[in-house]
């Protein structure tokens, strides 16, 4: 894989153990990825410390390991990169596209909880730092999820860069990192589809190239809720990982006899690179009991 070949990663918050539905995204990117004859990444979103588990990053770093999924480059951790983070941002600012925001959360909730103008003028209050967002339509084409439009102005607004407390947010970093390790394809959950107009908002107006974005489906409980404590959100364990990918495989609409009767994780994988055909991932999200 030259300089211009396909880049993908996997990129978990290490907020616990890794579960059924980062499995799919590990899964699937890495398919991606080793189809493509291009470079996989493993990057850890340490950006928000209230929320991080002591030991998760390493303990996620382990298990991808454990199913056979490694890093192509060395791991990036997004803890250590505030400086450029906010070299980026001092650009936007410089561009006019970020300024410093000290309206409260009941300011927000006054108004329709979107931000549009400053609103509070509290000098004595801590400042959030917000990008500057016009009243502007965003619209890409999801590789599996098709044609994807957002009003951003009217149904996002005016969308946190770093908090108050100082720490960066996701939608910032996500795209500093994916441009920086020159990502060319990002796959990932569904739940995310509505943060990539702002990510695509945020690469034009740093200069970074759009990748291509391929959006999974996610796992629901059996009651169709997101994953919460049924038993495809326990995390993932080394003694099933066969069964795990088997059921990751299916989840993903692929053949069942491609991997059938694999004894180990090696084979497996290897047959899955053989046999992957993305344009049989459905699309809806479902039960991942029943799949
Ligand atoms: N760190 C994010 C998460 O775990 C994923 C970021 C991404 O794939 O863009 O939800």
């Amino acid at each position: 894989s030259g300089p211009a070949g396909y880049r993908g990663r996997f990129a978990p918050s290490p907020t616990g153990a890794l579960h059924f539905g980062s499995l799919l995204a590990a899964f699937a990117s890495w398919l991606r990825a080793r189809q493509a004859a291009g470079t996989w990444l493993v990057r850890i979103e340490d950006l928000d410390p209230p929320r991080e588990i002591p030991g998760a990053a390493d303990g996620q770093i382990d298990t991808l390991r454990d199913f056979g999924f490694e890093s192509d480059e060395p791991v990036l951790r997004q803890s250590t990169r505030g400086a450029l983070y906010d070299a980026e941002l001092q650009r936007l600012r410089a561009a006019g596209l970020a300024f410093d925001c000290r309206c409260s959360r009941s300011d927000l909730a006054a108004g329709d909880g979107i931000h549009r103008a400053c609103v509070a003028g509290d000098v004595q209050r801590a400042a959030a730092i917000r990008a500057r967002v016009p009243d502007i339509g965003i619209g890409f084409d999801d590789l599996l999820q098709g044609p994807q439009r957002q009003a951003l102005g009217r149904e996002v607004g005016d969308f946190v860069l770093r908090r108050v407390e100082g720490y960066y947010a996701y939608q910032l970093a996500v795209v500093v990192d994916d441009a920086a390790q020159g990502i060319t394809e990002v796959v990932r959950g569904a739940d995310l589809l509505d943060s990539t107009a702002r990510q695509i908002w945020l690469q034009r107006a740093l200069g970074y190239p759009t990748p291509a974005y391929l959006h999974l489906p996610l796992a629901l409980d059996a009651a169709g809720a997101k994953l919460g404590k049924s038993l495809h959100a326990l995390p993932l364990d080394r003694e099933h990982r066969i069964d795990a990918l088997c059921m990751a495989w299916r989840f993903l609409g692929q053949a069942p006899e491609a991997v059938l009767g694999a004894t180990s994780v090696d084979a497996l994988l290897q047959r899955a690179i053989r046999h992957f055909d993305p344009a049989r991932i459905p699309r809806a999200n479902r039960s991942a009991v029943a799949s």
